[in-house]
């Protein structure tokens, strides 16, 4: 048994995806929003019999290998390390010096972790303990974030981790040593407060260090750089403790800082993130996705009106998240709102404005009367978010709301917002979204009626006899179906009851997949019809594919043919041409009986 097939046998497709997406039972199979796609009703199926999933909108699909690949955007290898490890499976296979690279880093953030924390309670970091006191930040919290504070000393962690046998070169990969000009390297986080930072499975990848006396030279945040295992535009700080309460609420809160994502934690919503000093990237934008796709923003006055802010809030509509803003009123960010007003806090949480009447306000602020010269500019600060919401039920709210507020005729700022979407159109962000409209169209699973008509009987025993008797091996002409109908002719022919393991097992890893593919798509077509395929429906498929067939082949005869006239090879001509009135008068035969 192979390491795969191994893994695969430990786990199932339903608990490895629903680990990422929120899914729910459909028939024998099981749905959810696609992940890789925007879509607002779900295509993604899930078949717990075969083991594989796939989405009818953008054409993606395989077994659990593929998904974690997709979905972690991740290599095999590292899907296969990702999965081996959750079915408790030890890799030997795997190139041991990346094994080795990364179990270090590991290693390195793990103690960099304890030897900051463990310094919270020391002497040396006392100033760094007052701080965290005097932002209510409570013991229970300390733990629970494992905050730390690194000694203001250039080699303390160099030295306990090269104590430790680690060297240099590895921790400078592991983000946590600077280098300067003249090449010396010491510790990079000096004198802060540290906020480990954790992938959502819990384990430290990175770490936040804050600033703790005022030091203008200095940054007040400083952050780890990208390294083997931290990639920053695809990290949001806490989502390890915060993912179940998010899908059970179906909610996140997202702030900036790490400071407020401790204070709304210890408020009790505990559905809470920071982008941590970055703008909402998409990287970020596809992972929040996975865990609910109504987010909360509460981010201070200054940022929630930044370009940044907005292309983040931007990407998040195009990708069909609802997004809602949390208004701080007078406060200038969550944790000072939470200390100074609780109360308010939640009433802002519950009263959190959907993200477009948030821009109506904010445009509509900006205007005093409604003038010519207002409409225009209102409705060139609104149209283009309109034209990004997902939902054409949206789409008319918004523009009917528009038309009322600044008194003009809904088609007029119907036809506004098609110019504009005809300028970016233009300027080639569209293009972008043409394209990959195109790309989900060519990805969409075809499958042709021989694949159809052979991967029925499979499916439907009461089809098995029809078929196995009209349907002739000279009927097919793709590889695939041959292949898998002589298997199944072997079978039937031996009186062996035809069933799907037996057919699979004589498959190759890739056609198994096909098949796979090829019965789901059935099945999910056949649940939209009204009534089961019939013998007679099927007896005519049949007669339709060898029509097919034969018209394929004189095809094929009558291109033979000319090449022989032109190199006037007579004894090839003759033969053709009798093959050729051998399968005129068959098809013409079949003709006559449809
Ligand atoms: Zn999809």
């Amino acid at each position: 048994m192979t390491v795969v097939d191994e893994i695969k046998d430990q786990l199932d497709i339903i608990e490895v995806v629903s680990g990422y997406l929120s899914i729910k039972k459909a028939g024998r199979n099981y749905k959810a929003l696609c992940p890789f796609h925007s879509e607002k009703t779900p295509s993604f199926v899930i078949s717990p019999e075969r083991q594989i999933w796939h989405c009818f909108g953008c054409g993606k699909g395989g077994d659990i290998f593929g998904f974690v690949k997709e979905i972690e955007g991740v290599e095999f290898k590292e899907a296969l390390r990702i999965l081996a490890d959750k079915a408790g499976i030890e890799l030997k296979r795997e190139d041991p010096k990346l094994v080795n690279e990364r179990v270090k880093l590991a290693e390195i953030n793990e103690k960099a972790t304890e030897f900051f924390h463990y310094f919270l309670s020391q002497d040396l970091g006392q100033k760094a303990f007052d701080y965290l006191k005097k932002r209510k930040v409570n013991p229970k919290t300390i733990e629970q974030f494992k905050i730390g504070y690194a000694p203001d000393n250039f080699n303390a962690l160099l030295d306990f981790l090269t104590k430790r046998g680690y060297t240099e070169q590895e921790i400078l990969k592991a983000g946590l040593l600077t280098q300067n000009e003249q090449g010396k390297i010491y510790d990079k986080f000096r004198g802060r407060l540290i906020f480990p930072i954790r992938n959502p499975e819990g384990k430290t990848i990175a770490f936040g260090g804050r600033i703790l006396k005022e030091n203008n030279k200095a940054p007040k945040y400083l952050n780890s750089p990208q390294t083997p295992t931290y990639d920053k535009s695809r990290t949001v700080y806490n989502l390890d403790q915060a993912k179940t309460e998010a899908r059970k609420k179906d909610q996140l809160i997202i702030v900036e800082g790490y400071m407020d994502v401790l204070a709304v934690w210890q408020k009790g919503n505990q559905n809470v993130i920071a982008t941590s000093g970055t703008a909402l990237t998409p990287g970020q934008l596809t992972i929040i996705k996975r865990y609910t796709p109504n987010i909360l923003l509460a981010f201070d006055s200054d940022s929630a009106g930044s370009e940044a802010t907005k292309r983040g809030i931007e990407t998040a509509i195009e990708k069909g998240l609802n997004v809602k803003i949390i208004n701080l009123g007078k406060y200038k960010d969550p944790d000072e709102m939470i200390q100074e007003n609780p109360k308010q806090w939640e009433k802002a949480i519950k009263d959190a404005m959907p993200i477009m009447d948030f821009y109506f306000e904010s445009a509509f602020q900006k205007i005093k009367k409604i003038t010519p010269q207002a409409q225009k500019q209102v409705s060139y600060a609104i149209l283009p978010l309109i034209a990004k919401l997902k939902s054409p039920i949206d789409q008319d709210h918004y523009l009917k709301k528009l038309s009322n507020k600044l008194n003009l005729e809904p088609k007029i700022l119907h036809a506004e917002m098609q110019n504009f979407l005809r300028e970016q159109a233009k300027s080639g962000k569209i293009q972008g979204s043409l394209r990959q409209a195109d790309k989900l169209n060519k990805n969409r699973v075809q499958i042709t009626l021989e694949e159809y008509l052979v991967a029925i009987i499979l499916l439907d025993p009461k089809l098995q006899a029809v078929i196995l008797k009209d349907l002739k091996s000279s009927d097919l002409t793709e590889t695939f179906p041959k292949k898998l109908y002589s298997l199944i002719q072997e079978k039937s022919k031996k009186k062996v009851q035809i069933n799907f393991s037996d057919i699979e097992k004589n498959l190759e890893q890739s056609e198994r997949t096909k098949l796979n593919l090829i019965l789901i798509k059935i099945e999910e077509e056949n649940k939209k019809l009204t009534a089961p395929l019939g013998e007679a429906e099927i007896t005519t498929q049949i007669q339709n594919l060898r029509n097919h067939t034969l018209v394929k082949k004189l095809k094929v005869l009558q291109k033979k043919i000319q090449e022989a006239e032109a190199k006037k090879d007579t004894d090839t001509i003759k033969d053709l041409t009798k093959k050729i009135t051998e399968l005129s008068q068959k098809l013409s035969s079949i003709q006559n009986e449809g």
